[in-house]
């Protein structure tokens, strides 16, 4: 049977499916669990890593997913699922069967370190030994592979040594970061004739990231690095070469450029994409508001120096005029401060956007959950009372960043109202040697496990950047943002200690200036909080696809203000023809992520039908089989664009409003996805008005700059002015090109 028909076929049987998951209303899913939709999560009751896989996949934005214990699952469940993610759990004879029954039948299974019951139908061969904190590397020539790194990463704990029966490779496993065993990693079959397909990865991503994340447990409260004192610090978590104990880093310092677990995370995004994409094309979220692929968690802690004041002044003054805090327009930060430490004006700063929060300390000694409690006991109320009017801490960072265990400041710190947690540090300087990166390799802010797995529900924003870690900070932030902007797509929030003891602090000033030369924002901890809980909590609902319309109704939580959705570009029998809410057209632009297709779409609540070309009843018009694991050249990698985009500004005679307000059209490219824009007039070489913003590719946005007070003036009194309109670019990729256009201003005229 050709590929052809096989594709043609599975349409027919698929046509209609009513996916798992009615259509709910917007609010929080617990940690663990999933908003119910097409992708299944199979747990194991007595592992609670396994849960961690909807961490993993609200984290990917894949929020369209329900967890199922593995005794609740039958060949009835299965048939509603379109992908099923099998967490590593032993099977029973007859739970093997329905597994392979229902792939046969067109469903996509992803098995994590799988046992032997289901070797035959992932196509593996025999279970030869283990692999303990190894390396993989994933074949960018499969089509899931594309897009993702092909530098060998670390895995953490334990993969199953397989020999290759019947299976592609989309990953290898290698014993250490130079040397390939003749073993995979991850594979991936195609089953049956009706578009089935079985996946596996031969460690568990699960335990792998939490471990890559928060360190070796086996080191939780171990003093390792000796470094400054005997308080022991999450650094300890990864520091190897502890005196009597010298092992290798827990994370290969040579990789810290590479954020190692997001990357493997998006390997798992992307199989789930491509394997669903003859039966339901997968929609997502998008990481951050608005586009923004790097995003800045300015925070400092003060220690009653009294900087505080200081920074939130210089921030104020460096944010664009008229800036919107909501849309993370403005400099924002965080700091956190010891309770007698004097900000004046902490209510009034807190209502411009900036968060003070309680800077906790253990008198920097090692601590126990119950000394912990205890300390935050008795500083919290000082907090409060000594700043009446400021939020309740939700955001935190413990003075010397003791961290004595594996996770008690996470789950201590959750009974105090903590929600994200920055003692995370890259330090000392000793060990990071200068090296940018991201030593727990994401710049995802995700949920804490405990020992067992067992998710917290705080968020772990690890501080990547320390003004205490001997680092060249300016090179540092512009690596980060440079990498996240670029072709390498190692987004990420990036969080800084820029310490609030100093009013004006040469670091943070660097930080915020790589910031705006790259319109990436500037946000405090508590915004980032919450932006995601507002996305993970976003969900979509009640899909269906039917083989040309995906339908699915869209919850978008409170705190997601520019979230944004994406669906794959391409269905299994052609491309997106077009998409609308609650009957009306959207918008739509293309993004692509990690080596696949997106249209990306403001997510505003509401019933979304995605129409495709092809497939349907008497469609026919397939260009493309699906299901096919080995990539066509030039497939499914990324359009190498390397022009900057060169927008367009316009009219060249412009007249003020009364109050110095200039409206003007700017316009992005055809050719590009998306623009953003910094926009300044500038006369005599002085800016006199700025506005950043983003335009659609292929179209003009009218926007409006008010001059700044002197240029009003002169403009009153000399009734025109020549100024220059000078539009720094950024497109979707990161290239930038900038435009100058001459503008005459005319006065505002009584009519
Ligand atoms: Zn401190």
């Amino acid at each position: 049977m050709t590929r052809r028909r096989i594709a043609t076929l599975a349409t027919a049987l698929l046509m209609v499916i009513a996916m798992g998951g009615s259509a709910g209303t917007a609010g929080a899913f617990p940690p663990g669990e999933g908003p119910g939709g097409p992708i299944l999560v199979i747990s194991n009751p007595g592992d609670p890593f396994s849960r961690y896989y909807a961490e993993i996949l609200t984290a990917e934005g894949l929020n369209a997913f329900e967890v199922r214990d593995v005794g609740q699952v039958s060949a009835a469940t299965l048939s509603g699922y379109s992908v099923v993610i099998l967490a590593p759990t032993a099977l029973t004879a007859a739970q093997a069967a329905s597994l392979s029954s229902w792939v046969e039948g067109g469903g996509n299974l992803i098995a994590m370190r799988p046992g032997g019951t289901l070797a035959g139908l992932l196509g593996l061969g025999s279970d030869t030994g283990d692999l303990d904190n190894g390396y993989l590397r994933v074949n960018t020539a499969s089509v899931p592979g594309a897009g993702i790194t092909s530098e060998t990463m670390q895995f953490h704990d334990r993969a199953d040594r397989w020999t290759l029966a019947d299976a592609t490779r989309v990953a290898d496993l290698y014993s250490n970061a130079t040397t390939a065993t003749s073993n995979p990693a991850v594979t991936l079959r195609s089953v049956g004739t009706a578009g089935g397909q079985a996946a596996a990865f031969t460690y568990d991503l699960a335990r792998s990231v939490v471990q890559t994340r928060q360190g070796n447990p086996a080191w939780a409260g171990d003093e390792r690095d000796f470094a400054l004192d005997s308080v022991t610090r999450s650094d300890d978590l990864f520091f190897g070469a502890k005196p009597g104990d010298v092992q290798p880093d827990w994370v290969n310092l040579s990789k810290v450029a590479i954020p190692q677990a997001d990357e493997q995370q998006r390997l798992l995004a992307n199989l789930v994409t491509h394997m669903s994409a003859d039966r339901v094309p997968m929609p997502r979220f998008w990481y951050f508001p608005r586009g923004e692929r790097a995003v800045v968690i300015l925070t400092g802690d003060d220690h009653a120096s009294g900087g505080t004041t200081g920074q939130f002044n210089q921030f104020l003054a460096a944010s664009p005029p008229g800036c919107s805090v909501e849309d993370w327009e403005c400099i924002r930060s965080t700091s956190y401060v010891y309770p007698n430490t004097p900000v004046p004006q902490a209510t009034s700063f807190q209502a411009q956007g900036f968060e003070i929060a309680l800077h906790l300390s253990t008198g920097c000694a090692n601590f126990t959950p119950g000394s912990l409690a205890a300390d935050w006991s008795a500083q919290l109320p000082e907090f409060t009372a000594n700043f009446p009017g400021l939020l309740a801490p939700r955001t935190n960072r413990t003075h010397c960043i003791a961290w004595s265990d594996w996770a008690s400041e996470a789950t201590v710190g959750r009974q105090f109202g903590i929600r994200l947690d920055t003692n995370y540090y890259y330090w000392p300087g000793s060990w990071v040697q200068n090296r940018p990166g991201m030593f727990t390799g994401s710049g995802i802010p995700m949920r804490f496990a405990d020992l067992d797995g067992s998710l917290i529900d705080v968020y772990q924003a690890t501080t990547q950047l320390t003004d205490e870690s001997e680092i060249d900070i300016p090179t540092h932030i512009a690596t980060l943002l440079d990498r996240a902007l670029g072709q390498q797509g190692y987004y990420g929030a990036f969080t800084a200690n820029m310490h609030t003891d100093q009013a004006n602090h040469p670091g943070a000033n660097a930080i915020v200036a790589a910031a705006k030369a790259r319109n990436v924002p500037v946000v405090s901890a508590r915004q980032m909080l919450d932006w995601i809980d507002g996305r993970n909590n976003s969900s979509f609902a009640g899909l269906s696809f039917d083989g040309s319309s995906l339908r699915f109704n869209l919850n978008q939580a409170a705190g997601s203000r520019g979230l944004e959705a994406m669906v794959p570009a391409t269905g299994p029998g052609g491309r997106l023809l077009g998409l609308t809410r609650n009957g009306a057209a959207v918008a739509t632009n293309s993004r692509v992520v990690k080596g696949i297709e997106y249209l990306v779409f403001a997510a505003a609540p509401g019933d979304y039908v995605a129409t495709y070309a092809g497939g349907g009843a008497g469609g026919g018009g397939g260009t493309t089989p699906p299901a096919d694991v080995a990539a066509p050249p030039g497939a499914g990698t990324t359009p190498q664009d390397r022009l900057g985009p060169r927008v367009r500004v316009s009219p060249r005679r412009v007249r003020s409003t009364r109050r110095g307000v200039i409206k003007l059209r700017v316009r992005c490219p055809r050719n590009e996805q998306l623009c953003r824009v910094d926009l300044r007039l500038r006369r005599a070489g002085a800016a006199v008005a700025r506005r950043r913003f983003q335009v659609p590719g292929a179209q003009a946005r009218r926007v409006s700059l008010r001059l700044k007070r002197g240029a009003r003036r002169t403009l009153a009194r000399s009734s025109s002015v020549r100024v220059v309109a000078v539009a720094a670019a950024r497109d979707a990729v990161g290239n930038r090109a900038t435009t100058r256009t001459r503008i005459r201003l005319l006065a505002w005229k009584r009519r």
